[in-house]
């Protein structure tokens, strides 16, 4: 009898791994406004639906879209390889972390990668970095990233799809909950980090209607973000696995229309993504926000341990 019995619920266990490196800066595509990527993780637990990285998973022969969440790589020996990786930086080319998983997921509590590599980054200046996280954890380093702040030029972006903790809590079921973030905003703000907030991605007719936004943009300007934007979803095949059954469970009515515009293409272009377009700039403009971070550069006279590249 036993034996037959249904399972009610099956505790999911994240496990961690190590995994070596030879090097942490990636080259990113060009056109992109950051010329190198560091990604401290392989694998993110916080498991959003619409995650595009669920790939990076395949690369390691591992089942892309249960694996990507559950089995979780800590890259090592990450301060020295990035030392050594900084030396490949040209004038002008900026780096962006957390690209591809979140730099500030819980691995990082007890692992403190990205903290490693931050705390390279304040052996010098010059340097353009910019932080993308929906992690309240950032807060931790908020006087880390200050100090980086003063001799580099130093962003953080904190995404936050919606304000409605029900919603958010289904389509990214590990993430802190937007209220967390919108105080890492605060806190970030009060810190002298410059930080904003994206909308990304924003979801036909589930995250996307002008008063959500607008809820949204008002919410990240009281608490100190300086930019806002949002950029439509895009749904490559290993997210499509993921994010329709999302859609077939919990908005029933929108899957046809999801499959037939993803089933065209990955990306949603013409009059929709234009109408997103305009939605977010007006927004933007109301509360006086930015469509993104100012190039700062350090106050005249700071000391840098290195040349200044830009
Ligand atoms: S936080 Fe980013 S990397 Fe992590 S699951 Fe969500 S979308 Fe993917």
């Amino acid at each position: 009898m036993a034996a037959e019995s249904e399972v009610l619920d099956a505790k999911k266990v994240v496990e961690y791994f190590e995994i070596g490196c030879r090097t942490v800066l990636n080259r990113t595509r060009p056109g992109l406004p950051f010329a190198w990527s560091i990604n401290p993780y392989r694998g993110c637990e916080f498991g959003c639906r619409y995650c595009y990285a669920r790939y990076t998973h395949e690369f390691m022969e591992l089942r892309e879209s249960e694996e990507f969440e559950k089995r979780i790589f800590a890259k090592s020996g990450v301060a020295e390889a990035l030392r050594r990786d900084l030396k490949k930086l040209r004038a002008g080319e900026g780096v962006a972390i957390g690209t591809a998983t979140d730099p500030y997921q819980p691995a990082e509590r007890r692992y403190g990668r990205t903290r490693a590599m931050l705390e390279v980054f304040a052996e010098g200046g010059g340097r353009e970095i910019a932080v993308t996280t929906k992690s309240d954890l950032v807060k931790r380093d908020a006087a880390l990233l200050a100090e980086i702040g003063k001799r580099n030029s130093v962003s953080v972006n904190i995404t936050i799809t919606t304000l409605d903790a029900g919603l958010a809590r289904l389509l990214e079921p590990k993430a802190p909950r937007p209220e967390l973030r919108l105080g890492a905003v605060e806190a970030l703000a009060k810190a002298g980090v410059v930080v904003g907030v994206f909308a990304n991605p924003v979801m036909p007719l589930i995250t996307d209607q002008e008063a959500k936004l607008d809820r949204l943009a008002k919410a990240a300007r009281d608490r100190g973000a300086e930019w806002f934007g949002g950029g439509t979803l895009f749904l490559q095949p290993c997210a499509r696995r993921v994010f329709f059954p999302f859609v077939a469970q919990h908005y029933p009515h929108l899957l046809r229309r999801y499959e037939e515009r993803f089933g065209e293409s990955a990306y949603l272009r013409g009059a929709y993504a234009d109408a997103i377009r305009e939605r977010v700039a007006a927004i933007r403009e109301r509360y006086g926000l930015r469509g993104g971070p100012e190039r700062r550069r350090p106050e005249p006279g700071t000391v840098s341990a290195q040349p200044w590249l830009f």
